[in-house]
């Protein structure tokens, strides 16, 4: 990542020593997805809650590399809060950004603006994808639920 500017890096490495929501509540409300990254051994659990069509609450566990890690981290942060809908936009043009496809830049990705270099690095690219595509399958599944 030697070619990631250095506050996107240093972004990236303190959400990777310092997780925000990090282990699951298993409780009842919550909805868990489960997904792994075979090319780099990522494994990732995204926990969300939805209450009156907002994301009132994400966790997020796991173990893997510091893009993994630190992407589960920085969205579980930029995302709580956000009605559904918000979120699963953030979450499909943020999935855009790092695949390095046409996105909507006038949307507000907050923190999560610190991956686009990602589109340079191609074998990380799903390392810092399966967190919002673990969390946007929590919210479809709620949202159909609802
Ligand atoms: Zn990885």
């Amino acid at each position: 990542m030697s070619d990631m500017n250095s506050i996107y890096r240093q972004v990236i490495m303190d959400h990777y020593k310092n997780p925000r929501n990090k282990g699951l509540k298993e409780e009842e409300g919550y909805v868990l997805c489960h997904l792994k990254n075979p090319s780099c051994g990522d494994m990732i659990n995204v926990e969300s809650k939805i209450q009156n069509g907002l994301v009132s609450d994400i966790r997020q566990d796991g173990q893997g590399c510091s893009i993994c890690c630190a992407s589960a981290s920085i969205i579980s942060e930029t995302l709580k809060g956000k009605s559904v809908k918000d979120a699963l936009n953030i979450i499909d043009n943020y999935l855009k950004m790092v695949s390095n496809e046409e996105y909507d830049k006038s949307i507000d990705l907050d923190e999560l603006a610190v991956f686009e270099g990602i589109k340079d690095f191609p074998a990380r690219v799903r390392c810092a994808s399966i967190a919002a595509q673990a969390l946007r399958k929590t919210l479809e599944k709620e949202e159909k639920n609802a």
